[in-house]
């Protein structure tokens, strides 16, 4: 068996010792008053994590689930204009394509989305427009507010991925006019892996479609939710859910606003490390888009190899690149719980990894 100590992926994330323990429970029945009291305190924090007054709604699946959800319940046929700069901006075109008319705006992966393009798109009736607020396979912060306004101006719908921001970075749903957001358990909100949330603004809701998918179906989630104890349309994974649960808790102890400080000194710190080890950054930024602030992507140096495999002989596992930058690029992850002992440590391994 490997003998890895520390997950410093862009997710799955450590889980706290107190998540672990709330999963490991006898089963609960999910239309009871306990699964409703958890889902109900859930969502609080959740709006807190999304920035919003939006309802949210909590799906058994993993973050695909819920970009699967924002899209396909706005029916099929739209025009929808898809912003790519990486492999989960890609992975929205895809569900996008299967839905509608989707255009994919694409930059390479790693620079900056294409806000021009975005606006004829929109001039030629773009109906909906999906974008990934932190792009993870790249380590971008991609312009969620200056998207909002552009989808706004044109009465378009925006459907972000907040896979890997929210709970970890700013994420302001209602300032942005974001119409659908998303977030994945295993990232940023340091909960175990298997769940999806989204949030569903007024005009999202005055768009959605009567031939919506099944299991994915939002309007059935809020047909449940509204119901007393708050509950969901079918078995959810009761155990993640309690997992998730605690995990918010500890957000809401800890607070929003010192969470996004901590990722963004741990990222910080990472970054510090890239500059003082004269490694270029895998990004290239304009005055709109910014470096992630939960995971770092990092050009692979020439004439040395493997980086990820020596990191992990001292016990510690980060990312390589995903699809054709395998190989180019190395990813650090520091998201959820992640504290300074544990970013002092990967980047003791890194360094170590990196000599020649
Ligand atoms: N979106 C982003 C930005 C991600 O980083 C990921 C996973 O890494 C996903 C979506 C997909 O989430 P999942 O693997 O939970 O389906």
């Amino acid at each position: 068996m490997e003998d890895v100590r520390l997950l410093m992926l862009p997710g799955p994330v450590p889980l706290p010792e107190r998540v672990c323990q709330a999963m490991m429970r006898q089963a609960i029945n999910h239309r009871g008053p306990e699964f409703g009291a958890a889902y109900t305190e859930s969502v609080a924090v959740l709006k807190e994590c999304f920035g919003t007054e939006n309802e949210v709604f909590i799906l058994s699946g993993s973050g695909t689930a819920g970009m699967d959800a924002a899209i396909s319940n706005f029916g099929k046929g739209k025009k929808i204009a898809s912003l790519v700069n990486g492999k989960f901006g890609d992975r929205l075109y895809q569900i996008a394509a299967r839905n509608g008319d989707a255009t994919e705006i694409a930059s390479e992966w790693g620079t900056p989305v294409d806000l021009a393009a975005l606006e004829e798109a929109l001039e030629n009736g773009a109906e909906m427009v999906t974008m990934v607020h932190n792009e993870t396979s790249a380590g971008i912060l991609n312009p969620a507010k200056e998207v909002g306004r552009l989808a706004r101006k044109h009465d378009a719908l925006f459907v972000m991925d907040g896979v890997t921001s929210v709970g970890g970075d700013e994420v302001l749903v209602d300032e942005w006019g974001v119409d659908v957001a998303i977030v994945g358990s295993q990232k940023c909100l340091a909960a175990p892996a298997g769940l999806a949330a989204v949030t569903v603004s007024d005009r999202a809701w005055d768009r959605i479609v009567e031939d919506r998918p099944f299991y994915l179906d939002l309007a059935a989630c809020r047909k449940s939710a509204h119901k007393e104890p708050m509950q969901t349309p079918y078995t959810p994974a009761v155990p993640l859910f309690l997992g998730l649960h605690e995990a918010l808790m500890m957000i809401k102890e800890e607070g929003m606003e010192a969470r996004v400080a901590r990722h963004r000194r741990m990222s910080a710190s990472v970054r510090a490390a890239v500059a003082a080890w004269g490694l270029e950054m895998f990004p290239q930024l304009d005055e709109h888009s910014a470096y992630s602030n939960t995971v770092t992507a990092v050009r692979m140096p020439e004439g040395v190899a493997d980086v990820g495999g020596r990191v992990k002989q001292m016990g510690i596992e980060i990312a390589g690149g995903q699809d054709h930058l395998k190989g180019k690029i190395f990813r650090i992850g520091s998201m959820g719980a992640v504290s300074a002992p544990e970013i002092l440590a990967t980047l003791a391994a890194v360094q170590h990894a990196l000599r020649k």
